[in-house]
């Protein structure tokens, strides 16, 4: 293959075939899931670095990548923290002076020399009230000249592979793979303004400029939804009306659990268990979607309907997103099916394969009747007896792939789907078409809606002291801790630090834990169960709280840094509080107070309702404003994003919808890639 170009076909080859990459880089390269010529290409920029102008000492902003040209002012110190080596020096410029802070670069001391010039690009933080530039980088003249204006990609990396090698590893892979081939037709791409897949890619990840970017990323993000429809389509084809093995008639049990409840169904929840009942009774395969705003009472739907497999003498299985998650459900269907003479059984990943394997045998026995679990549940060891009914919950983190391996381990089993994403009407018509949709638009009674404040950063104190008073009436308090670079690995520090410095301020009584991501499930799980049944007072965390998990007693939520999340996930964190009887509050605080980020988050402060907040999101959004802002992580899209894209889902499912059978084939025929990329949407192979 020496410098040759690879073909088509090739673009399916090892990546070892690309020059400079050996045994050793391939290893890396293998742990972010890439083995093939074509999923290096495709390995998009998580984001891109976009380089600005010289900025005033004085009026740098919390929370943003900035540069700054200043002197040095006081020598260089060294200290040590647990297993961190900090770096502390004090920069001046005519307008005033910051510290800069290194973590792990012990030698930025030995670097930098007193009263000298230095061009320095770092994320400017706010630790106790005081603006410090970290992790910065130093700029040569010449790099700030040539650099600045420019976009970078920053790719999502493992230890060991630097952003400059796998930058290098793309470009040559652009050099010497034929990428002529588009699957698109014609017509279509000039309908839809669409730049050629070789250019969009190449694009993708060295933009010229800010246009090319978006111009690139369109072509993408319309491929994505393209196949995505032409997918979805077969699919629908395949599974319409299909007869299914599994039909229900007893309903005692479901009735007898109703009526221990201690609280009375809502109409919209009587109204999708109706329906759910119906589809049960049918004698036809249920593909059914409950959506519902987090808080909704989707949880009750799911058990009762499991319930119902059961009684009837089917297996039922609920698969949620993370281990809590299903910790937590595992906990509820125990204690209230037991007494109903269901056996229940939990399988996740942090199980001993010893503890599995016995589950496995359990489950391949019937002897138990619903299995709650993750992903775990997907593996292919696990062989269901009678499996009559598969439950999603939160849908929206599991790929269609991973719906579908589960459904395909019955012999078609009824398919209900729980999901909080608040899909705008237009959206929901394309992206669930095949589904029927029961939605649950109305709350329980007794809550009271969350009160909201957006804040600028001046406001934590008091932030602070609201929370201690919460506490002291016996409430909870969940902190979302600022959002760092992944490249820069600093998660775990991050919320460390922001725990550490926490203590130091809230009386000493205060229980305080902190979870990140880098955590082991068991850790994770057993620092949640502690919040959960309320050994501790405030739980500091990342992101991983996000989803479905249940702490009524919870009545405040602060989300640091709120500008860099999408509105649609600010809106699912919330859905943290605001769970029991007690009045919950969410401050939102803003790391800057431009007129734009307020603006945006005004419209989340000033309503509670998911539908709402969704809207607004996709119409205050407009071409290119992905840049900084993180992709909301919704759905299985590798680029694309509903709601910042909608327009485009349109487009894509508008083109894809004038297809016929024969085109796809031929298409794939032509264009071998396509079949296995439209596969990798549904997991079934169809054509
Ligand atoms: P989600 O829709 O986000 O999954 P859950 O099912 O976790 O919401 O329900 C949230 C809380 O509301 C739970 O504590 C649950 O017991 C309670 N709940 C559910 N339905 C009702 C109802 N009809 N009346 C009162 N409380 C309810
Ligand atoms: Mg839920």
């Amino acid at each position: 293959m020496e410098g040759g170009i690879l073909t088509e076909v090739e673009l399916n080859s090892s990546i070892r075939n690309i020059k400079g990459i050996g045994g050793k880089s391939e290893k890396l390269f293998n742990k972010l899931g890439i083995y093939t010529v074509k999923e290096l290409l495709c390995f998009y920029p998580r984001e891109y670095d976009i380089f600005g102008s010289i900025e005033p000492v004085s009026s740098v902003q919390e929370g943003r990548t900035v540069i700054i040209e200043a002197f040095l002012k006081s020598s260089p110190k060294v200290t040590v923290s647990g297993n961190l080596k900090i770096t502390r020096a004090v920069f001046k410029d005519a307008s005033g002076s910051i510290a800069a802070v290194w973590f792990n670069m012990p030698f930025m001391a030995k670097i930098l020399r007193m009263g000298t010039h230095y061009i320095l690009r770092g994320r400017i933080v706010n630790r106790n009230g005081f603006l410090e530039l970290r992790q910065a980088k130093l700029l040569s003249r010449q790099e700030y000249v040539n650099l600045t204006g420019t976009l970078q990609p920053v790719y999502s990396l493992t230890a060991g592979l630097t952003g400059n090698a796998v930058a290098k590893a793309v470009k040559r892979a652009l050099e010497e793979t034929d990428l002529n081939g588009d699957f698109l037709p014609a017509d279509i791409r000039k309908e839809n303004n669409l730049i050629l897949w070789k250019k969009a890619i190449y694009a993708i990840h060295f933009p010229a400029n800010k246009e090319e970017c978006i111009q690139a990323r369109r072509r993408l993000v319309f491929d994505e939804f393209f196949l995505f429809a032409l997918a979805l389509g077969q699919l629908r084809k395949t599974k319409d009306k299909m007869e299914s093995q599994f039909i229900m008639h007893k309903d005692g049990l479901a009735g007898q659990l109703l009526n221990s409840l201690p609280y009375k169904l809502t109409k919209a929840q009587q109204a999708a268990w109706q329906e759910i009942q119906g589809d049960l009774r049918s004698g036809k395969v249920m593909n059914r979607l409950v959506q519902g705003d987090v808080g909704s009472g989707k949880t009750i739907i799911a058990l009762l309907s499991l319930l119902m497999a059961a009684e009837n003498g089917f297996q039922g299985a609920i698969m949620a997103p993370t281990e809590v998650l299903a910790m937590q459900h595992y906990e509820t269907f125990t204690g209230m099916l037991e007494p109903l003479g269901i056996k229940t059984g939990l399988l996740t990943g942090s199980l001993t394969s010893a503890q599995k394997k016995k589950v496995h045998t359990q489950i391949a026995e019937h002897e138990i009747d619903i299995i709650i679990g993750t992903h775990a549940l997907v593996q292919e060891k696990v062989e269901f007896e009678n499996l009559g009914l598969v439950v999603t919950d939160e849908q929206h983190r599991f790929g269609v792939k991973q719906r579908e391996a589960l459904y395909s381990k019955g012999k078609s089993p009824h398919m209900l789907v729980m999901s909080a994403t608040p899909i705008p009407r237009t959206l929901a018509i394309i992206l669930y078409s095949g589904l029927d949709v029961s939605v649950i638009d109305t709350m329980p009674e007794g809550r009271k809606p969350v009160k909201n404040c957006v804040v600028g950063t001046n406001y934590r104190q008091q932030a602070y002291r609201f929370m201690q008073k919460e506490i002291e009436a016996g409430h909870q308090v969940y902190i979302i801790c600022p959002m760092v670079d992944e490249s820069e690995n600093m998660e775990a520090e991050n919320v460390t630090e922001y725990y550490q410095m926490l203590c130091a301020k809230m009386p000493p009584e205060t229980r305080i834990s902190y979870l990140h991501g880098k955590m082991k499930p068991a850790q994770k799980n057993s620092i949640m169960e502690e919040f959960a049944s309320h050994k501790t007072d405030i739980l500091v965390s990342t992101t991983v709280i996000e989803v479905g998990i249940n702490v009524p007693e919870a009545t405040v939520m602060m989300i640091e840094n709120s500008e860099r999340f999408g509105l649609a996930q600010l809106h699912q964190l919330r859905g943290r509080v605001g769970r029991g009887s007690a009045q919950s509050y969410c401050i939102f605080m803003a790391g800057n107070d431009s007129k734009e980020v307020m603006e945006r988050l005004s419209v989340i402060g000033n309503s509670n309702d998911g539908f709402y907040v969704a809207e607004q999101d996709l119409k205050m959004r407009g071409p290119g404003d992905f840049f900084g802002i993180r992709q909301s992580g919704m759905l299985d899209f590798q680029l694309a994003d509903i709601y910042q894209d909608a327009d485009i889902l349109s487009a894509a499912s508008k083109a894809a919808m004038r297809f016929k059978e024969q085109d796809i084939m031929e298409m794939c025929k032509k264009y071998g890639r396509l079949k296995e990329q439209i596969m990798s949407y549904t997991g079934t192979v169809f054509l």
